[in-house]
């Protein structure tokens, strides 16, 4: 099961809210690669098929695109290995890879809000999945 996190900047009224979490090792491949944009696809694919990728684990967290600041739920499959491979997809360019800042789950938020700058609250929503 997941979770939703509700991001909200009391400065400037920023809210936005984000799938997170996961944690479950059954889920099926195919939905594993739709949760991925096109861009990152191909090396997720690899890396499951290299790495046996029975032994995965899914899950959303809460990122930071470098390049624009954007906050955004990415996709990360984790391996039994310790390796793990992230979604590097942004709206800002959507033809190029991003450096994605990755939080930990439910860690005392150290965000700022990508409008202002100002710290933002966490709190969680409710489930999904
Ligand atoms: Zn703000
Ligand atoms: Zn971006």
């Amino acid at each position: 099961m997941g979770y939703l996190c509700e991001v909200h900047c009391p400065g400037c009224g920023y809210k936005q809210i984000f799938p997170l979490g996961c944690g479950r090792k059954d889920y099926k491949l195919k939905r594993i690669y739709s949760h991925f944009d096109l861009m990152d696809l191909w090396s997720v694919k690899v890396m499951a098929l290299e790495k046996k990728s029975n032994y995965l684990t899914f899950r959303y967290r809460l990122g930071k695109c470098r390049d624009c600041g954007q906050l955004q739920a990415v996709p990360e499959v984790l391996f039994t290995d310790g390796t793990s491979f992230h979604g590097r997809t942004c709206d800002c360019n959507v033809k190029a890879e991003h450096e994605i800042s990755l939080y930990e789950d439910r860690e005392p938020i150290k965000l700022k809000c990508p409008k202002c700058g100002k710290k933002v609250t966490t709190q969680e929503k409710g489930m999904w999945d």
